[in-house]
């Protein structure tokens, strides 16, 4: 037996039994862990605020090295993001990173950096009011700590500077291309330079100040259907959270 300290954001938590529930962790040091929370049900004070989705906390947990269910041993809270929980628009954004989270990181596999954009992200999250940049430097962002940056510099294929205005996008290829190899390749969309040099823009901008990063009105759909369809692509699902979102955009324009 093990025991594991380590800091870590709440992924989602359902009741096993009457006093047990089962928690998934996305962990600093052990990527995303499952724990059984024993009796959490009944100790509402010490447990419930710390077992919130999104809560950051401390959390203490113990098992054998390589088994996939641990057991809970302790957690307190570090930060609950409650600006987050009181705003649906940021709330429906903070689920669908978990979400994504979820969907996207494998059990027991170290994922520090993706530990740390989550959290960074719902930091960002809870002080800042533009959303729309941050919900998409997190889609481009975990794709590419996941293995899956887009090509955006060249042609995927044969390495030729894309020579107009509005370039070619395949999914297949996970990149641009050029104009002769869009001519012997399947295209899935077409974005223009402006969107283009934004998604860049986005991977390597400061989290922190990412919301002064307003697109121009005529882009930012282009922006979030590119990045979002990328996530699709990987994903081959919508998640459910997704559409709460897109709801929330709707009103706000
Ligand atoms: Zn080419």
């Amino acid at each position: 037996m093990a025991l594991y300290k380590t800091r870590a954001i709440v992924i989602k938590s359902f009741n096993l039994s009457e006093s047990d529930r089962l928690i998934t962790f996305m962990t600093e040091y052990h990527g995303k862990v499952k724990c059984v929370a024993k009796g959490a049900r009944k100790i509402k004070n010490r447990f419930w605020g710390a077992l919130e989705p999104m809560s950051f906390i401390n959390l203490i947990y113990f098992g054998k090295e390589h088994q996939s269910l641990f057991r809970l041993n302790n957690s307190d809270i570090i930060e609950s993001f409650h600006t987050i929980r009181d705003d649906f628009d940021k709330l429906y954004t903070g689920v669908y990173f978990i979400d994504l989270i979820d969907s996207m990181v494998l059990e027991g596999h170290p994922e520090k950096k993706i530990f740390g954009l989550l959290y960074q992200s719902l930091a960002a999250l809870d002080l800042q009011t533009e959303l729309e940049p941050l919900r998409r430097l997190f889609e481009i962002r975990l794709l590419s700590l996941s293995g899956y940056a887009p090509q955006l510099d060249h042609c995927v294929l044969c390495k030729n500077l894309p020579q107009y205005n509005m370039i070619p996008f395949s999914y297949a290829h996970n990149g641009i291309l050029c104009q002769t190899c869009s001519n012997r390749t399947r295209i899935d969309i077409q974005f223009s330079t402006g969107t283009k040099n934004y998604i860049k823009k986005l991977l390597d901008v400061d989290i922190r100040t990412c919301g002064r990063l307003k697109f121009p009105k005529t882009q930012a759909e282009e922006i979030g259907k590119v990045t979002h369809r990328l996530v699709l692509s990987h994903l081959g699902r919508e998640l459910k959270s997704y559409p709460f979102i897109k709801k929330m955009a709707e009103f706000s324009i």
